[in-house]
């Protein structure tokens, strides 16, 4: 997915990138809850992007947000402005995905 090729997730302790060990390659700490944390939130957004194309606008919203506070990132707020604006539309109905 772009947002991880764009910004790696790092060490929170060394900020050494993840290298696809629970382990930091750099400092050892224990980074498997963090990988846990970020591969939920990716499924979350991704629920989330099935939601939006099949109309359910509120439902996106609500896992949007869910992995907005599992693990933060730039796509993830974006998706949920997206998913703000399909759930309440300033006027009239949302217009369903073709
Ligand atoms: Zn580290």
């Amino acid at each position: 997915m772009k947002e991880d090729l764009c910004r790696p997730l790092s060490c929170p302790v060394c900020r050494a990138r993840f290298r696809g060990s629970s382990q930091c390659s750099r400092c050892g700490a224990d980074l498997a809850v963090l990988m846990l944390l970020a591969a939920h939130a990716y499924a979350l957004r991704h629920a989330a992007r099935q939601s939006l194309r099949h109309g359910g606008f509120q439902a996106a919203l609500t896992s949007a947000q869910a992995a907005q506070r599992l693990h933060f990132t730039a796509e993830g707020s974006l998706l949920s402005v997206i998913c703000t604006a399909a759930a309440n539309p300033l006027s009239g109905q949302p217009q369903k995905p073709a």
